[in-house]
C-alpha cells in the first residue's frame, strides 16, 4: 500500500467538487480539470452534462458510475487509472462521496496506490452551517437519517445529549416528520432549515423547533407546502447552565456594543465575563436581536 503523497505513475482520480445550485459556483481549477480529465466519472450524466455545456466543455467522455455499479466496470475504470489516464469523478452536486457515491472507488485507489487529489468545491453542508446563526466551532455532520420513523428515533435518541450543532440532510417530503420527532426526542432547541441555497428561492428559516414547525404549517395552509433541496441545522444540548439573566439587560448591552463597532467575538467576550452567559444562550439573544 502506497501513501497519497507517493506519486506512482498510474493517472489521477481527481475528486471533483460541483455546484450545489448555481452553475457560477464552478471553480477555475474544476473547469480546468473537467477539460484535460481523459474520462469524466459521473453518478448523474444528465446533470453534468448541463454543467459541460455551461462551460463549453465539449470534447468530455463522460460515463456513469455510482457505488452500485458492476465489478466489470469498476475494474475497467481501475485499469484505466493504472494505464495512466486521468479520471476526473463528479457526483450530481456537491463534494463526492459526501451523502453521495464515491467512497469505494476511492477506498480502491489508495489501496492499489493509484494516485488521488481532491477539487475542493460547494457543499451543501457547511454552505448552511455557516448561515445557521448557529455554533460553528464544532460540529457534527449526520446527512440522511433512516426512513422509517422508529429508526430515526432510535438515531436521535443517541444524538439528544450531543453538545454541538448537528447537520442533517432531508428530504421537503419527511421534513415536517423529522422536526415533529426532533421536538419530542430533543425537546425545544434553536434550528435552521436552509432551503435551495445558491439557487432563486435560497432562504433560511431560523427558530426553535416549534416556532419553524409553526411557519411551515402556516405556509402549508395557504397552499404553498416547502419544497427544493434542505439541510437541517440542530443546536447541541446546553450543558453548562447560565446563571439567571435579564434578557433585556443582555439586549441592551449587545445593542450598545454593536453600535460601538466592535466585533461579534469581542462583545461575546466581554458580555460572557460580565453576566456570566454562556455561548449558546448569548447567540440565541444575538440571533433574535439582529431578527433572523
Ligand atoms: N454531495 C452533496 C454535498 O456535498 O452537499 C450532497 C448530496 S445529497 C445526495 C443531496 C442532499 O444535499 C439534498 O437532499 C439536500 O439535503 C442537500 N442539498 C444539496 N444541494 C442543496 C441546496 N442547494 N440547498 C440545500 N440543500 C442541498
Amino acid at each position: 500500500m502506497k501513501n497519497n503523497s507517493e506519486t506512482t505513475n498510474s493517472g489521477t482520480l481527481y475528486i471533483c467538487g460541483t455546484p450545489i445550485g448555481n452553475l457560477n459556483d464552478a471553480s477555475f481549477r474544476l473547469i480546468e480539470t473537467l477539460k484535460k480529465a481523459d474520462l469524466i466519472i459521473s453518478e448523474d450524466t444528465r446533470t453534468t452534462k448541463k454543467l459541460l455545456f455551461r462551460y463549453e466543455i465539449k470534447s468530455a467522455k463522460v460515463e456513469s458510475y455510482h457505488d452500485n455499479t458492476e465489478e466489470k466496470k469498476v475494474n475497467e475504470i481501475i485499469k484505466k487509472l493504472e494505464s495512466g489516464l486521468n479520471i476526473a469523478m463528479v457526483s450530481e452536486s456537491g463534494m463526492p462521496l459526501i451523502s453521495d457515491p464515491g467512497f469505494k472507488i476511492v477506498k480502491i485507489c489508495q489501496e492499489k496506490g493509484i494516485n488521488l487529489t481532491v477539487i475542493p468545491g460547494p457543499n451543501a453542508a457547511l454552505s448552511a452551517l455557516v448561515l445557521s446563526g448557529l455554533p460553528v466551532d464544532n460540529f457534527l455532520f449526520i446527512g440522511f437519517l433512516p426512513k422509517t420513523g422508529i429508526k430515526i428515533k432510535k438515531k436521535l435518541e443517541e444524538l439528544k445529549t450531543f453538545p454541538y450543532t448537528m447537520i442533517f440532510y432531508e428530504s421537503p417530503n419527511r421534513i415536517e416528520e423529522l422536526l415533529e420527532i426532533l421536538k419530542e426526542v430533543f425537546g425545544e432547541r434553536q434550528i435552521c432549515l436552509a432551503r435551495e441555497l445558491t439557487k432563486i428561492y435560497e432562504e433560511c428559516i431560523r427558530g426553535s423547533i416549534s416556532e419553524v414547525i409553526q411557519i411551515l404549517k402556516e405556509r402549508s395552509r395557504k397552499g404553498s407546502k416547502i419544497k427544493g433541496e434542505i439541510v437541517l441545522c440542530v443546536c447541541g444540548l446546553n450543558i453548562k447552565k447560565t446563571e439567571e439573566f435579564d434578557e433585556s439587560v443582555i439586549k441592551n448591552e449587545l445593542s450598545s456594543l454593536i453600535k460601538q463597532g466592535l466585533n461579534k467575538k469581542d462583545i461575546f467576550k466581554i458580555i460572557m465575563n460580565k453576566y456570566k452567559i454562556n455561548r449558546h444562550d448569548l447567540y440565541n439573544i444575538f440571533i433574535k436581536l439582529n431578527k433572523f
